[in-house]
């Protein structure tokens, strides 16, 4: 049966292929023996877990509408096994009678289910063992929360250029651990797209669709499936003739990326002849080659909390030295700007648990990033001294993370001073001057941006966060991100004023957010007194061209009246009018 689901456009390109379904809960859980006291407790857990699951089916059999009925079968389906008492009834007789943890007790029993259903000869029979497992994840996540990252575990040791990863969610640590895999493609249930997952994918280059809601449900392993990531869409079975049509808008797809890679050795400037510097973000020193292939100038913002994503403990100095090392001489005297750690959030050194007991249940307003750094003063000066030590084989910036405070700025500026002294004290070579900048990501910062004027070198706009924040918007929550609008007037308000206040005195700025790397944009930021770009290489060609096709002087004006308008809609048609 052929179906196509909609969800959120974050990566552009098409893929086809075969559908790799990642289970996010399965197997992997552990067999714990627990109190006679707490079976009992256990087994309401249980079934609590199932009533959840039960609500949730039927949460998604009315949002269907007016979906084929085939899906709608496929729910009821799904819900005649989770009120089998073979999966409602006997696990609660396994926790009672082996005092075993819920989760260990339902995929034991779907196990035997499982090795029943396979001796069946009827291959439709045979294949509802896959429905038996899939409603299991979804007791089992249910139990176990969403934490973890077996996702990237399941994917382990499977590699293809014509897989689409199926998932519910993938952490960025998840996706991180596909990139060396060469998936065509990855589609979730949730994320939204400004998360790390889809700005990974974007700098991954592959097309990528979020916030589909019950991909994970409703596709199985090794279907065929279309990722048009640039309109959202995903087609489950496309026939023959869907697939011919887009095997051809594939084609053509390529050969304009094609034809873009023909910019790489062009200068950015505009057609007044103003130079715009147009840089990379990266995540680990692999991405060298690709920004170098790209026609990076340098390296705008490299997130080095990346590279040490989920391995369980916090890196050595040597260990940063090695991989900032790697970077700044791939570079080849082309700038770095090495952000320091921004963990706490949904990037974790620690696979579990962010950092143990210092994770609360709204991390994105907590110790993150900065908050983190200045509370582990130990953790800030080896990082700090691993930047240093870098700083003398290249061209090295630092470049400061969620900064909002004048006494954080300060504080900031204390940590490296002692990490100098310290280098200093062991005769260490590095960078005297080298330059100190501050990320631009909390509304507060940008309209006291004095403060931050007064005390670093540069600035960087990272308006994924800020966005996220001047609009209370969680920037991986799908459920609102239709209202994570970046052409808000108050967005543009706050970028316009950070932009023009640095530029009256002399302090330069660059963008490191998602917008930067939109071509569409270009334009307004172009008008705002932008004059330097971080994105994803991979979206360096399509900025270059714009930045070579427009005209700054008569760009200004219509940004200014666009800068006056206070209706998102209004905003749009008039930037539509000023890329026409
Ligand atoms: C940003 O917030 O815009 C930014 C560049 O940082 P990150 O996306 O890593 O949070
Ligand atoms: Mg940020």
């Amino acid at each position: 049966m052929s179906f196509t689901l909609h969800g959120l456009a974050v990566s552009n390109g098409i893929a086809i292929g075969q559908a790799h379904l990642i289970s996010q809960a399965t197997l992997e859980v552990s067999h714990l023996v627990i109190a006679q006291r707490m079976v009992e407790k256990e087994v309401t857990r249980f079934e609590t877990a199932l009533a959840k699951v039960r609500t949730e089916f039927g949460v998604i059999k009315n949002g269907l509408g007016k979906a084929p009925t085939d899906i709608g079968a496929f729910i009821d389906l799904h819900l005649l096994i989770l009120s089998d008492p073979e999966l409602s009834e006997v696990p609660k007789q396994i926790i009672r009678e082996r005092r075993c943890n819920a989760e260990w007790a339902i995929v034991q029993q779907m196990e035997l289910l499982v090795a029943q259903f396979e001796k069946i000869e009827d291959v439709y029979l045979r294949e509802r063992s896959y429905d038996v497992r899939q409603v299991v994840e979804r007791i089992v996540r249910e139990l176990v929360g969403r934490s973890g990252h077996a996702a990237a575990k399941s994917a382990k040791g499977v590699k293809g250029e014509n897989l689409i990863v199926v998932a519910h969610d993938l952490s960025p640590s998840d996706v991180m651990a596909f990139k060396d895999q060469n998936f065509a493609s990855f589609v979730t249930d949730v994320g939204g797209s400004t998360s790390h997952t889809a700005i990974l994918a974007r700098g991954m280059g592959i097309p990528a669709v979020l916030g589909l809601h019950n991909a994970r449900q409703l596709i199985r392993d090794k279907e065929t499936l279309i990722v048009d990531g640039t309109r959202g869409v995903v087609i489950v079975n496309p026939d023959a003739r869907i697939l011919e049509e887009y095997e051809l808008k594939k084609c053509q797809i390529e050969i304009e990326r094609s034809k873009l890679k023909l910019l790489k050795t062009t200068r950015s400037t505009t057609l007044d002849r103003v130079k715009i510097d147009l840089l990379a973000n990266i995540e680990e020193p692999s991405d060298v080659t690709v920004a170098l292939e790209s026609g990076a100038e340098g390296v705008g913002l490299f997130r080095t909390e990346f590279i040490f994503l989920g391995r369980g403990d916090m890196p050595s100095e040597d260990e940063q030295f090695e991989a900032y090392r790697k970077v700044v001489k791939g570079m080849q005297g082309r700038p770095v700007t090495i952000r320091t750690f921004d963990l706490g959030n949904d990037k974790n050194i620690h696979s579990d648990d962010a950092i143990g007991e210092r994770k609360r249940d709204n991390p994105a307003l907590g110790l993150r990033s900065i908050r983190l750094s200045l509370a582990e003063p130990k953790t800030f000066q080896s990082q700090l001294r691993a930047i240093l030590r870098v700083s003398k084989l290249g061209k090295v910036k630092i470049l400061i993370p969620m900064l909002s405070h004048a006494h954080q700025i300060d504080q900031t500026l204390a940590a490296l001073e002692q990490a100098k002294s310290s280098l200093r004290g062991e005769k260490i070579a590095f960078d005297e001057s080298i330059e100190i900048g501050g990320m631009i990501e909390v509304p507060a910062a940008a309209l006291a941006v004095g403060i931050f004027l007064r005390r670093m070198n540069f600035l960087s706009i990272g308006t994924n966060d800020l966005i996220q924040y001047t609009l209370a918007i969680d920037r991986s929550d799908e459920q609102v991100s239709y209202l994570y609008d970046p052409l808000h007037p108050a967005v543009l308000m706050l970028l316009a004023h950070v932009i023009s206040t640095a530029e009256k005195v002399n302090i330069p700025v660059s963008m490191c957010g998602e917008l930067a790397g939109d071509p569409k944009l270009t334009r307004l930021l172009l008008g705002m007194g932008l004059r330097q770009f971080s994105m994803h290489p991979a979206q360096i060609p399509a900025v270059k061209q714009k930045v070579k096709q427009s005209n700054i002087s008569e760009v200004i004006p219509i940004v200014r009246r666009i800068l006056r308008l206070e209706e998102s809609a209004k905003i749009q048609e008039q930037i539509e009018r000023l890329n026409a």
